[in-house]
């Protein structure tokens, strides 16, 4: 067997910054992130690649769940 070369990435911003998957909402360490995603200037991190793809197919749907400042989404009344 060959070994690949370990993964190295290292970010400036911190691998032990807590975040929140924005799809299931689970709290995590960048450094444990098992995907990151780009949208709309902000970045996002997910527990798994099935977040991610569930991400992908929809940002704008999580997205706007991060984050203090925005409004609620009016989809559920109280
Ligand atoms: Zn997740």
């Amino acid at each position: 067997m060959v070994a690949a070369e370990a993964m190295v990435f290292i970010e400036q911003e911190g691998t032990d910054m807590q975040v929140t998957d924005p799809v299931c909402g689970m709290p995590l360490e960048i450094g444990k992130a098992a995907a990151n995603e780009v949208w709309q200037g902000q970045k996002y991190y997910f527990c798994s690649g099935s977040c991610h793809d569930k991400f992908r197919a929809a940002p704008d749907r999580y997205a706007g769940k991060v984050g203090d400042k925005g409004k609620p989404a009016g989809s559920s009344a109280r």
